[in-house]
């Protein structure tokens, strides 16, 4: 059996080495590594595969987080409500800018934001949510927009976890980013559509929005030397985009082996009292950033010892939760006040998930997962 991992990049890579081999060589031999036309196909074909009017690169997922609130013009003081079940750069980037993150609760089956918690949190000073599409799933974004609509916010969504998912809704079928204000995501090695070092995207339908991003991404200046904002240099290089052009035309097919570990999974696991398979939220396609499962009477932790005892590596997203880290913790949001947010960082383990996983690893996984329910 070919040894497992978390997830299999070099498996990956091998299926479309001549096709990234040739974007790399010809970006090199053109010299053209900082906006060059790499960059541009790039981000028009993302914009074609997503309907989206724009699509924006930047150096990575959390300065798209952070570009999307300086070209929203948020201001130091105003609260952007957001779940605290999730990775930390979409709290950081908030913390940075001196704006006020509120932590909602999120749905137990989906790990998604729960809209009855995120309209509690609304108040005058409220300015802006960014549902996180959590492990690759959509959240509830006709409520979410509903909300928005009603207390007039803007809405970012973070797509780091979820790019290519489908949500269906009274507009039809829209991909994942594409839904509210402006969308985020990232092309970290390990995410679903991942470059070979760091990069990331916006998308937004909005052209005024678009021209703020691109002068905010490019130190806050539309003519060189001429610095009409503050802004940052977050940029998608030549290289990144070369590799990302050979690989979005895989990514529907990334997806769907994706869906078929999962289905394994799921069918295995579907019996096992005590473990809990992840929920499906019907208004959305599931793009497997993340295979994530709930075990519960606090045995997690012995699982995942039993699966890396049995060449089974397996991860916590996320052990702690925002609101009760370090850096972020505050008698607003004190412990106890996200019950289903610190109960799920107790229960969650993710398996293995990749586009390289085969019958006999996944036989080897599910087998193992099996063998410690059973004893
Ligand atoms: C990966 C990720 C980010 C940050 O992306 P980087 O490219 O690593 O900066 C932000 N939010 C979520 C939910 C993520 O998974």
């Amino acid at each position: 059996m070919k040894p497992i991992q978390m997830v299999d990049l070099v498996g990956q890579y091998e299926k479309i080495k001549p096709e990234v081999d040739a974007a790399l060589a010809e970006v090199i031999q053109s010299a053209a590594f900082i906006n060059g036309p790499q960059v541009k196909a790039f981000e028009q074909e993302l914009a074609a595969y997503l309907k989206v009017k724009h699509v924006i690169g930047c150096g990575n997922g959390t300065d798209a987080l952070q570009v999307a609130m300086m070209a929203l013009g948020l201001k130091p003081g105003d609260e952007v409500i957001t779940a605290s079940f999730t990775f930390v750069a979409t709290v950081e980037v908030l913390a940075l800018l001196g704006l006020v993150p509120v932590f909602a609760d999120v749905l137990p089956g989906t790990f998604n934001l729960d809209p009855a918690d995120v309209a509690r949190k609304v108040t005058p000073r409220t300015k802006a949510i960014v549902p996180v599409h959590l492990f690759g799933q959509n959240a509830d974004m006709d409520a979410m927009l509903a909300i928005a609509r009603e207390y007039g916010l803007h809405v970012v969504e973070d797509a780091c976890q979820s790019i290519g998912s489908d949500h269906s809704g009274p507009n039809g079928r829209r991909k994942s980013g594409t839904m509210g204000d402006i969308g985020v995501t990232s092309f970290f090695p390990s995410k679903n559509l991942g470059c070979y070092g760091d990069g990331g995207a916006l998308f937004t339908n909005d052209d005024d929005l678009a021209m703020k991003i691109r002068r905010v991404c490019n130190h806050g200046s539309r003519q060189r030397y001429y610095h009409e904002v503050v802004g940052v240099n977050s940029r998608l290089d030549s290289l990144q985009a070369a590799v990302l052009r050979a690989k979005l035309p895989h990514l529907d097919e990334y997806a769907r082996a994706r869906n078929a570990a999962a289905a394994v999974y799921d069918e295995a696991f579907k019996d096992i009292r005590g473990l809990a398979i992840p929920a499906r939220w019907q208004q959305s396609t599931h793009v497997f950033h993340q295979y994530t499962l709930r075990v519960a009477g606090g045995k997690r932790d012995a699982l995942k010892k039993h699966l890396e005892g049995h060449g089974v590596p397996a991860m916590v997203y996320y052990p702690v939760p925002c609101h009760l880290q370090d850096a972020y913790k505050g008698p607003r949001c004190p412990e106890g006040s996200l019950p289903v947010t610190e109960q799920l960082s107790g229960e969650v383990l993710s398996l293995p998930m990749s586009t390289e996983l085969d019958d006999e690893q996944l036989g080897h996984i599910t087998a193992t997962v099996k063998s410690f329910f059973h004893n």
